[in-house]
């Protein structure tokens, strides 16, 4: 069958940033500006696609364009996720290949919905069937689940996912999905008790608020709906995934629990009737409300708020707390609260959709925050700043590694690609010994006076120590200091351009202390997903050993992550944000050109262009070019590598252009690929 269109024919612009000439960031911006600008929103990088947030509907996710891109090869019709998308699902069907998509990019540039499109595409091409349908729109639906509970409206993105998701999606060996595992990383917990200027808070609360569940919930809930609306109804979803009735209830309870939380006040106790031994007082109908909800003791909850207790040996020792150590109680609660909620429902979601049967062939799709540069930067930003250093890091191995593969797969001799290597910065973060989370660490268990200001002493003595650390300190150091630094503040070049970050709160977000009297009324609950979700605070369990810290647990899981991604053949989605009015039509270059940088598609074009630009199976390269040459005009007898043999001979191109690959002709030079087009054109 002829393709319709092709990389070369009918294109807008350039479809594959390879064959672009002369590159330089100038034309390759130009490039993308040009695309855009014809509703061209994806445009190659070799196998990479780059995608452009539409902000708009395009008419090209229908059932007929699946059709069209099913079966295809990559290069035979114009850039689109879905070839992305058909090349992973085919090697992994054929090949036996385990695929990963990774899908990164800033807040609001479209990797969730890519994500979503991947994970449609491969539901509509393969199998279908009572089973595989109930599976495939089990792992569907978890989607919308853990949108309503973790994805929130922010400045940069109406529905912007707050935590980092990876899914396994399981395949037997017909290729017909199983089931699935979902791994998620770092929820932003913080925004359960505070919202930035024009932000909100997770979907979930406002749903529950709205009445996006079912009335008869109302009552034991006992809050009123009231008219604010929001579009997702998660709870049908939450069905499809498998939740039982009184489950569903049950996260409600907790969420609506939450909310009542959140309006618990607390003022010093005036002593006025001289009584009460505890200091603080706590004010509203909330408190009752959400023991009542929980099957919590009222009284013990008021004391936990007044008092924290000490336990050192066999000495246990209660001191009172203050208003700011009763608000910071209360709000470490909520926040500890949803995000054993949010934990639980992706185990939850696991235990419905977990493989039961033999599974062979796996997919993973990663959607994670990309490369965080604000002008002010936190804890939040560096861990996900260091995710994205690995991943660079995962990204660079892959994508030479694949190269290489590729070369000795098709007998080809291999030469060493230059490129910048980014280890150095992620060793400076993690290791063991003296990386800035292992410093973090030891900071937070030392015993004393440990504060930010006296962790950021320790990391500008270890890191800039030059007798210590030479490595650090060559000129290749990646931990800058110098004296334009603000005082509480390091500052890190990263791959993607230099972050200050501001110490404040580092060692609280790392400790993530919940104080012990807290959990155990907890656990005392008379509600069981409740006493689930705080173990600790079983008395009879009695472990005196500090819970892992914040950095440790997410250092922990990405070295999982990573470990788990090297093991499959990689496939990129390069997603960017056009501008950010979450507006459709404009294409602000200066941004544009920010997410190129920091992304590292001109290095990546580099990497690709430095072995072979091009390359293309034996007999699609023939059929485009066989008018080229008598002896293969109109048909070619033989076998289709001795055609494009005797073609390019015929034509006089250069010996050194090409490599005969088993199954590819490699072509060197993007140049050289013009040369025959130009001959096709005339
Ligand atoms: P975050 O990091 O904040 O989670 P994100 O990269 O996941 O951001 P998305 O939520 O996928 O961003 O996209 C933001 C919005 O952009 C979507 O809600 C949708 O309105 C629009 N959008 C993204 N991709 C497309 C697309 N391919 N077609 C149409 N609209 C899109
Ligand atoms: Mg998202």
């Amino acid at each position: 069958m002829e393709a319709k269109t092709s990389l070369l024919d009918n294109m807008i612009g350039v479809g594959d940033m390879v064959l672009l000439e002369p590159l330089t960031e100038e034309s390759f911006i130009n490039n993308l500006k040009n695309r855009f600008d014809h509703s061209e929103i994806y445009t190659y990088i070799g196998s990479v696609v780059i995608s452009l947030n539409p902000y708009r509907p395009l008419p090209i996710y229908t059932a007929d364009k699946v059709e069209e891109y099913r079966n295809r090869n990559f290069y035979e019709l114009s850039p689109h996720i879905y070839a992305l998308a058909d090349e992973a699902y085919r090697s992994l069907r054929d090949q036996d290949k385990d695929q990963c998509i990774l899908i990164t990019g800033e807040s609001g540039a479209g990797k969730t919905e890519a994500s979503k499109l991947v994970m449609s595409y491969v539901a509509a091409v393969c199998g279908k069937g009572q089973e595989v349908n109930k599976v495939k729109e089990q792992l569907l639906q978890s989607n919308p689940v853990l949108e309503a509970f973790g994805n929130a409206k922010t400045v940069r993105n109406d529905n912007s996912s707050r935590f980092g998701k990876y899914m396994d999606i399981e395949f037997d060996f017909k290729g017909d999905p199983l089931g699935g595992v979902i791994s998620n990383y770092l929820l932003e917990k913080s925004r359960v008790v505070k919202q930035p200027r024009g932000e909100r808070n997770f979907h979930i609360f406002y749903q529950l608020l709205s009445g996006s569940v079912h009335p008869s919930q109302y009552t034991p809930i006992n809050i009123n709906p009231t008219v604010m609306r929001f579009r997702l109804v998660s709870q049908n979803a939450m069905q499809i995934v498998g939740f039982m009735e009184d489950e569903v209830q049950s996260v409600l309870e907790l969420v609506a629990a939450i909310l009542k939380l959140g309006n618990i006040e607390f003022k010093p106790e005036s002593r006025v009737n001289g009584f009460d031994e505890s200091r603080l007082f706590t004010i509203s109908i909330d408190l009752k409300e959400m023991c009542e909800l929980l099957g919590i003791e009222q009284s013990a909850l008021e004391r936990a708020f007044s008092f924290r207790t000490v336990e050192a040996r066999l000495d246990k020792v209660s001191t009172t707390l203050n208003v700011a150590q009763a608000y910071y109680a209360r709000d470490a609660l909520a926040k500890n609260l949803y995000s054993r909620l949010f934990s639980w429902l992706v185990t939850r979601i696991n235990e419905s959709i977990k493989v039961r049967g033999l599974r062979k062939k796996v997919m993973g799709v990663l959607d994670i925050y990309g490369f965080e540069i604000f002008e002010d930067n936190s804890f939040e930003q560096f861990i996900i700043n260091y995710c994205n250093e690995k991943l660079q890091q995962i990204f660079i191995e892959l994508t030479l590694r694949e190269e290489q593969e590729e070369y000795v797969r098709e007998g080809i001799e291999w030469t060493n690609i230059e490129y910048f290597n980014n280890a150095i910065i992620c060793d400076l973060i993690e290791n063991n010994q003296n990386g800035i989370l292992a410093m973090l660490d030891e900071e937070c268990l030392r015993p004393g006076t440990v504060t930010d200001e006296t962790f950021l002493d320790k990391l500008n003595t270890i890191c800039a120590d030059h007798q210590h650390f030479e490595s650090r300190l060559s000129k290749n150091s990646k931990f800058l200091t110098d004296h334009t630094l603000p005082h509480n503040c390091f500052r890190i070049q990263h791959y993607a351009g230099k972050v200050l970050y501001r110490v404040e709160g580092f060692v609280d977000k790392n400790n993530d202390l919940l104080y012990r009297d807290l959990s155990q009324v907890m656990f005392k609950a008379n509600h069981s997903l409740m006493k689930l979700l705080f173990p600790e605070g079983n008395p009879n369990k009695v472990n005196l050993k500090r819970p892992p810290t914040a950095g440790f647990q997410f250092r922990a899981s990405v070295g999982t992550l990573m470990k788990n991604l090297l093991t499959k053949n990689p496939n990129y989605i390069r997603c960017i944000k056009p501008n950010d009015k979450k507006a459709a039509h404009i294409f602000t270059e200066s941004l544009v050109c920010h997410q190129v940088r920091y992304l590292g598609l001109m290095e990546n074009v580099r990497v690709r262009r430095a072995g072979y630009a091009f390359r293309q199976a034996y007999e699609p390269c023939l059929e485009r070019y066989k008018m080229l040459c008598k002896q293969t005009w109109p048909h070619w007898k033989g076998p289709a590598r001795e055609g494009v043999e005797v073609l390019l001979t015929d034509l006089q191109i250069p010996n050194e252009e090409f490599s005969y690959g088993r199954s590819k002709i490699f072509i060197r030079n993007p140049r050289t690929l013009f040369t025959l087009e130009n001959k096709r054109a005339q």
